[in-house]
């Protein structure tokens, strides 16, 4: 079974170190808005050669057979997952923005663009140089997402013409390249396929909420688009093609990101037992310290097995993808559901354990208790996971 290596740890202290020392002075400040996340990630993108790795990796000109599915390289899988762990056990805020900027905007155009839209679009938001922003969800069309969009996209001369809106939008009031999903409506067809569209800050017609004041997750800014007749050329449309929909490149982000949730959920859940472990030794009542009793114990043992279950998809995943497989939707549902509810219940289980200071801003656990209820949200909520399970186990 495929386990972090020496090596790994290395890079795991380095990043916490990292995290520790320029990520959690400002966590304050961002909660509060007064920071925003983006010049911070840029520098970790710098610090850890992220930046030059992407520039490396996507600067060549794509060749035929790119976007075949290969074998995985677990050791990029692991160092990935270290960074959004280590990220998350400080700020699982500034862990969301990063990763919808590089790993749902970013990669969603490296795998589905053309090598034009690759190299002008997807680049600069892997390099940093500019944020990215993932729009699917609508006011009216959130679990049931393709089903209700009401965003269109009408041919017009060579382009399209885009009406619609987009919410909770993550770095949408901020973000430079904004991936935004629209129905495409012809006049010579009834069939309404879903595409994407690469759309940039500043074009005619777009515009964007400020941040939307939200219960948790405060360090990533949430919003809104707005589409009134943008104008767009046929080289916005993702892919390039409209004989071939976005749905299952959108299909793939949905799998991605169920995934993507997993380390995220397990430097939550270590970072709610480090620092519990810490407080049941030291704070004293009855004339003895709490991990003395049984019922605080229990809550310890508890977290111990949600960290190793959640490791333990963690690193299936990690193996099944070097294998050059993927988990199945159901699995990636089955992983997402387990995850997120683990973790929401670490951290509010942590919150008690901690008493008054549990619920007071100076204990971290305070805010990891407000961050992680999203994970059973975003991404396609708890229910959604299980209709899927239940939908593959009964073949409807
Ligand atoms: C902080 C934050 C960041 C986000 N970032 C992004 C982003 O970057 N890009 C993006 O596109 N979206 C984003 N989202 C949107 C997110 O994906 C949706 O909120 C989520 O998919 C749920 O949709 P909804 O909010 O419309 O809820 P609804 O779909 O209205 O659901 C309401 C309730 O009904 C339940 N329900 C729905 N369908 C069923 C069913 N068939 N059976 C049983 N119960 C059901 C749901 O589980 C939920 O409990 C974000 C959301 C938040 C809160």
């Amino acid at each position: 079974m495929f386990e972090f290596s020496e090596e790994h740890r290395m890079v795991q202290k380095m990043v916490r170190q990292w995290a520790e020392k320029e990520l959690g002075p400002k966590v304050r400040a961002m909660e509060k808005g007064e920071v925003l996340p983006y010049e911070l990630m840029r520098k970790l993108g710098r610090d850890f050669g992220i930046i030059e790795m992407a520039r490396g990796q996507f600067s060549k000109p794509r060749t035929e057979g790119d976007g075949e599915r290969k074998g995985g390289n677990p050791d990029q899988a692991a160092l990935s997952s270290i960074l959004a762990m280590e990220l998350a056990r400080v700020c699982p805020g500034f862990t969301l923005a990063f990763g919808a900027s590089l790993g749902l905007c970013g990669k969603a155009i490296a795998a589905k663009g053309t090598p034009e839209q690759v190299q002008r679009f997807a680049l600069p938001v892997l390099t940093m140089e500019k944020i990215g922003a993932w729009g699917m969800t609508e006011p009216g069309a959130g679990s049931d997402a393709f089903g209700s969009m009401k965003t269109t996209a009408r041919p017009e001369g060579d382009g399209y013409l885009l009406n619609g809106s987009k919410t909770f939008i993550t770095n949408a009031p901020f973000a430079d390249t904004l991936l935004v999903y629209a129905r495409l409506v012809r006049p010579d067809t009834d069939s309404r396929p879903v595409h994407a569209f690469i759309l940039d800050r500043g074009m005619p017609g777009l515009e964007t909420s400020k941040p939307m004041d939200k219960m948790g997750m405060h360090a990533s800014p949430t919003g809104e688009i707005f589409l009134a007749d943008v104008r767009v050329g046929r080289d916005r449309l993702l892919g390039g093609i409209e004989d071939k929909p976005s749905r299952d490149g959108a299909k793939d982000v949905f799998h991605g990101e169920r995934t993507s949730m997993i380390p995220m959920c397990l430097g939550i859940v270590e970072r709610c037992l480090d620092d519990c472990i810490a407080y049941a030794k030291t704070r004293e009542q009855w004339g003895k310290t709490i991990g003395e009793f049984q019922l605080i114990q229990e809550k310890l043992a508890r977290m111990f097995v949600a960290r190793e279950n959640i490791k333990n998809l963690l690193f299936k995943t990690i193996e099944v993808e070097a294998a050059g497989r993927r988990l199945s939707m159901a699995e990636a549902s089955a992983c997402k559901l387990y995850c997120a509810r683990a973790t929401t219940e670490v951290t509010l289980e942590a919150v008690q354990l901690m008493g008054g200071n549990g619920y007071m801003r100076e204990y971290h656990v305070e805010m990891l208790m407000r961050d992680a209820k999203l994970l059973q949200i975003g991404g396609g909520t708890d229910e959604v996971q299980i209709v899927t399970i239940a939908r593959a186990l009964l073949g409807s």
